[in-house]
């Protein structure tokens, strides 16, 4: 243990993405701030470890970072200065086919949309419309929702992001193609695709796609991680590790204590501190759906069929949009589907860091419903193998983590969840609770700062600096 003093400016509990760029922001105002971390490394979803066999290094929860390459929050910071850099694989994500074929998102419009038939004019469009809009979409969406004159501009990009991703793309796809790549995409909102804003993700994910492609850390997300925090300790920032926090008793005394924690956390720590109002929203709000994960050592790289999937860092594994939606309908329903949709990255195709020589690794989940304990392995093999034939005898060690594991691993991650809670209409932004400013509790003084609040999910800092500029203006202007 550190000399931790008796008093700080600010106390920012947790050290995910979030709460490192809480304290960072906090720091650069020149406030004294103390960063406290359950775990005996700093980075939350963004560690890296040899989780099957040594040299073989895995990221245990992010791997492809599309939205913290392109994330404004991070940009501003010197990261690279401290050892952060990226790798950009030249297919962003592959969508193969049982036919053999695959739709590739790439960084160029054009060579996407010429992998998509028919709707190659239709996406093209769209594209051409939509990723010009990014900054004014980052200005508008990615925080608290806020009037901002860039809104006007997002109308269109605003309407289509709100519908049900099977109808925005029975509106604008006609053939398996499209349609399958933009399942992919809108499979990260971890909702059925019936439910409003479904498209959302798909349609960002696809833009940040066409910016920047979808890098990944050069070494892994720890990465990432040790970049923010060594900024953050260079500012003159203090970092304690191995002290998880279960009362507000255990800390030296501050005027703003700011939360990278989910709200069933907060209630634990400082519920008696929160109005009966706020501890009954926070009672309230609705976790996602879990994850199941395997990460392979193996003998050589996926041998994936379908042109394009070799140079893709990411490739969704499910076939049509109606199989796709089907398995998320499933998961949706509490059910485990028979034929997932699975997420596949393969870092070491593009980084020779993460495996020995000639060896590889892979890094696949699937959705699961909150709370699972049902084994998903031979689901998500039998989806790799039917894309990649002869998958099953490349593997030299698998590490599995069911939802029970998540939550061991990671006392945010109530019933396996990844997101900070779930993602739908009725809490994208009100999350964790409805109020003039999601960030700030009922209690003065007591801020959340985590993926419970807006804009969610993801490694990209934004509610940590979002939170982060609340305090600043509630306490310390
Ligand atoms: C399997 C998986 C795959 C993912 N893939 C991607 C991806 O490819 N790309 C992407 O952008 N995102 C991905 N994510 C999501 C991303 O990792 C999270 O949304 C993000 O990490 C949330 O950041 P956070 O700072 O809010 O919380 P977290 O990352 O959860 O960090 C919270 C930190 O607080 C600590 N903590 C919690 N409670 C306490 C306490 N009481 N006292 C002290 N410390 C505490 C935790 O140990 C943790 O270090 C993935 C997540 C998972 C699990």
């Amino acid at each position: 243990m550190k000399n931790i003093r008796t008093e700080y400016d600010a106390i920012v509990v947790g050290a995910g993405p979030n709460g490192l760029s809480a304290a960072i922001t906090l720091q650069q105002a020149g406030l004294s701030v103390l960063l406290l971390e359950a775990s005996t490394t700093v980075g939350g979803g963004m560690r890296t470890a040899e989780l099957t066999l040594p040299h073989f290094y895995h990221d245990v929860c992010s791997a492809i970072h599309p939205l913290g390459v392109q994330s404004s929050v991070f940009k501003a910071m010197p990261l690279e200065r401290f050892g952060l850099s990226f790798i950009t694989p030249p297919v962003a994500a592959a969508h193969p086919f049982d036919d053999g074929s695959a739709a590739l998102l790439k960084k160029s419009i054009v060579e996407t949309a010429a992998t998509l038939g028919k709707d190659a004019a239709a996406y093209q469009k769209l594209m051409e419309a939509f990723v010009p809009l990014w900054p004014a979409i980052e200005a508008s969406f990615l925080g608290p929702l806020r009037y901002r004159p860039q809104m006007l501009q997002l109308s269109r990009f605003g309407f289509n992001a709100a519908l049900p991703a099977s109808l925005f793309a029975k509106i604008y796809f006609q053939n398996q193609a499209a349609k399958g790549l933009f399942a992919g995409m809108s499979a990260h909102s971890m909702l059925p695709f019936s439910g409003l804003t479904s498209s959302a993700i798909g349609l960002v994910l696809s833009v940040l796609g066409h910016l920047n492609g979808w890098p990944m850390p050069m070494g892994g997300s720890q990465r990432i991680a040790n970049a923010l925090a060594g900024y953050f300790e260079s500012l003159g920032g203090e970092i304690q590790t191995n002290f998880p926090v279960t009362a507000l008793n255990e800390l030296p005394s501050a005027k703003a204590i700011l939360f990278d924690v989910a709200p069933h956390q907060l209630l634990q720590i400082a519920g008696h501190r929160l109005s009966a109002v706020y501890r009954w929203q926070l009672e309230r709000f609705v976790s996602g759906w879990g994850v199941y994960k395997i990460d392979y050592a193996l003998h050589q790289a996926v041998p994936f069929v379908a042109p394009g999937c070799a140079e893709a860092g990411t490739v969704h594994l499910g076939g049509t949009m109606a199989e796709i939606a089907a398995a998320e309908q499933q998961v949706a329903q509490n059910k485990h589907p028979e034929k997932p949709f699975v997420l596949l990255a393969q870092q070491s195709r593009f980084d020779n860091t993460r495996a020995p020589a000639g060896k590889h690794t892979a890094w696949a989940y699937c959705h699961v419903p909150n709370g699972s304990t049902v084994d998903m392995t031979t689901p998500i093999e039998n989806q790799i193998e039917r894309f990649a034939p002869g998958f099953k005898d490349t593997i030299i060690e698998k590490h599995v983590m069911n939802t029970e594991a998540f939550a061991r691993y990671n006392l945010n991650y109530l019933g396996g969840e990844i997101n900070g809670g779930r993602q739908d209409i009725t809490q994208l932004f009100t999350r964790p609770a409805l109020r003039q400013s999601p960030y700030r509790t009922s209690a003065r003084g007591l801020y959340l700062c985590s993926a419970s609040t807006p804009p969610g999910g993801g490694v990209h800092g934004y509610c940590g600096y979002h939170a982060a500029r609340q305090v600043l203006q509630d306490i310390f202007l």
